[in-house]
């Protein structure tokens, strides 16, 4: 049986969060991966260090698969209302200038379920 031998990364630019989570969704699948950290400080948990995963030729495509699905549901999360959990929301127009200053560089948005008002 011939193997595939090659590496391959099939996550970069993760943080220590994201990492613990895939290495743990890998490892369910028997997924065997190698974690190469980067940044300027090393040891694990470091704020400013990103991780990259690493798996062979024959994992790479089932790796691609759980990482692709854990980003998915990531990005459906960070839409979700903090209070209640409900992904529909409406944006809101901020008039004033202390509260522009508060969510600068997210967007206010308002929950159609709850109404709670937060940034996305
Ligand atoms: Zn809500």
């Amino acid at each position: 049986m011939k193997q595939n031998t090659s590496f391959y990364t099939v996550g970069r630019f993760l943080t220590y969060g994201e990492l613990y989570q895939i290495k743990g969704l890998l490892t369910a699948q028997r997924i065997v991966h190698l974690v190469n950290e980067h940044g300027p400080h090393m040891g694990l948990n470091s704020g400013s260090c990103y991780y990259e995963v690493i798996v062979s030729g024959e994992d790479k495509d089932v790796a691609k698969r759980i990482i692709g699905k854990y980003k998915a549901r990531k990005s459906i999360d960070r839409l979700r209302c903090p209070k209640c959990g409900h992904v529909n929301h409406k944006r809101v127009e901020i008039k004033s200038a202390i509260v522009k200053l508060y969510y600068m560089g997210t967007t206010l948005v308002q929950c159609t379920k709850c109404k709670k008002r937060f940034g996305i």
